[in-house]
């Protein structure tokens, strides 16, 4: 009899679980950067770990039908704060992917010193599928977002407790935003069970949407001045990605008179040596959906955006977009990653041969889980701390991140972020010898 399941090659919960983790960026950094501090093989195998990952299934019923969502929770490690890390809606979810994400959150909170541990959960959501399933045309926003806000609804009402707990904190990821957020709060009813909620709901904090965003300008700048030597008014920077993160960035540069000459998202792009208009282009997106077909640029497609002549280029997408076949025809001199690991090793090696410098996702994007941190801490006081001042804090943290950063960097003639992570994992062994958990 046939071992091999007559129903399909492969069921949903294989193309989550991998056998073995692959050869993973934060995994080889990790251990670079353990080998470098003297840690043994076993302890840094006990730092590359999560502590805990559950692959699940939820049934949800959306717009009367069932709809068989897979995903994966990843706990990666708690020594120094609650398990802290976005809900991410997107097709190709991957366990050994998620676990990732989760241990680039352990790196990042101990890399800007703030007292959280790093989690992530991945939910398997198709758009194209969807559309497909319902009959649907993309782009329709309102269809998407009746998916994302029952997906994640479900997602709290299966782990509505590990938030209520506060023994993980979740925020927005890609595909999420404030108003799933929203939906977390109204099934734990604890403005404290999740960061990112929008304005007007218990605990929200003035200024996190844009913090991501704020915090990637504003190490832009600091590169821009300190490594570049570009006046602000004189920088070009390219950003792939307009969402959440991209589209922030491209407001506080331009603001800066950084000109932002090339655009990208999933369906297109856009670009103009001259600039673009990014408030005219903000609107066109809020019309449109995508950047695509906006009449102040020329159209770009998506693989050009890596190969534009800027100061600086911005991949604030997803991972995985530098990679060994475009790392050698970029032309910026700076990589400033917005999105979590869009650089593989492959790449950052030709990357740093070429002189390019790369400031890492755990200090360029940390703008977000600073708010978090504010957003968490004051999540029972009925008064707002004001955006202003929560960016303050992030341009002090940021600050601080960078300098010893940069520190360590010339010190130990490493990269930055090779140096960055050396930080971020001698502060995490530090709090598990202390708790005396290793
Ligand atoms: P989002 O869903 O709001 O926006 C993603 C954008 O990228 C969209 O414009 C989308 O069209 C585009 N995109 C997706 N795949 C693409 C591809 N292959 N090529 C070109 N464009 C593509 O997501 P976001 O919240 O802005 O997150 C972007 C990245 O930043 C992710 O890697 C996320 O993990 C990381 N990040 C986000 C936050 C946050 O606070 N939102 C914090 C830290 C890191």
């Amino acid at each position: 009899m046939s071992t091999k399941s007559a129903i399909s090659d492969h069921s949903p919960l294989e193309g989550l679980v991998c056998s073995r983790e692959p050869e993973t960026r934060s995994r080889a950094l990790m251990e670079r950067a353990g080998r470098h501090l003297g840690l043994s093989d076993a302890t840094i195998a006990e730092l590359v770990s999560p502590q805990e990952v559950r692959a699940f299934r939820i049934p949800c019923k959306i717009l009367g039908k069932v709809i068989v969502l897979w995903g994966v929770l990843a706990l990666h490690n708690n020594a120094r704060g609650p398990f802290k890390g976005g809900i991410r809606l997107a097709s190709d979810v991957s366990l050994w992917e998620t676990v990732e994400l989760a241990r680039l959150m352990t790196l990042k909170t101990a890399a800007v010193d703030i007292e959280f541990g790093g989690g992530k959960t991945g939910i398997r959501v198709d758009m194209a599928e969807m559309y497909r399933v319902f009959g649907r045309t993309p782009i329709d926003r309102d269809f998407e977002k009746i998916i994302s806000l029952d997906a994640v609804e479900y997602y709290a009402k299966a782990v509505g407790s590990l938030f209520s707990e506060h023994h993980y904190v979740p925020a927005p990821d890609m595909g999420t935003g404030p108003d799933e957020m929203a939906f977390i709060y109204n099934e734990t009813q604890d403005s404290a069970s999740v960061t990112g909620k929008p304005e007007g709901t218990p605990g929200w904090q003035p200024g996190r949407r844009e913090a991501t965003g704020f915090g990637v300008s504003y190490v832009t700048l600091r590169l821009l001045e300190d490594r570049l030597n570009v006046p602000a008014r004189r920088a070009a920077v390219a950003i792939q990605g307009f969402g959440n993160v991209g589209s922030y960035a491209a407001r506080y540069l331009a603001e800066a008179g950084v000109r932002v000459v090339g655009v990208t998202d999933s369906y297109g792009g856009t670009c103009r040596t001259a600039g673009l208009d990014i408030d005219a282009l903000v609107a066109h997106v809020e019309r449109e959906g995508t950047v695509r077909g906006f009449a102040g640029g020329d159209p770009l497609l998506n693989d050009q955006i890596f190969a534009l002549d800027v100061d600086v280029l911005i991949p604030a997408a997803t991972g995985h977009v530098i990679t060994d076949r475009n790392a050698g025809g970029i032309r910026a001199r700076a990589v400033v990653e917005g999105a979590n690991m869009p650089t593989t090793m492959e790449a950052m090696d030709i990357l740093t041969r070429r002189g390019i410098v790369v400031m890492p996702d755990i200090v360029a994007n940390s703008g977000g889980v600073i708010a978090s941190m504010e957003e968490y801490a004051r999540s029972l006081s009925a008064a707002k701390m004001p955006q202003e001042r929560m960016f303050q804090t992030i341009r002090d943290l940021l600050s601080t991140a960078m300098d010893v950063t940069a520190a360590r960097s010339d010190e130990l003639k490493v990269t930055l972020t090779e140096a960055a992570v050396g930080i971020a994992i001698e502060r995490v062994y530090d709090a598990m010898r202390g708790r005396r958990m290793i």
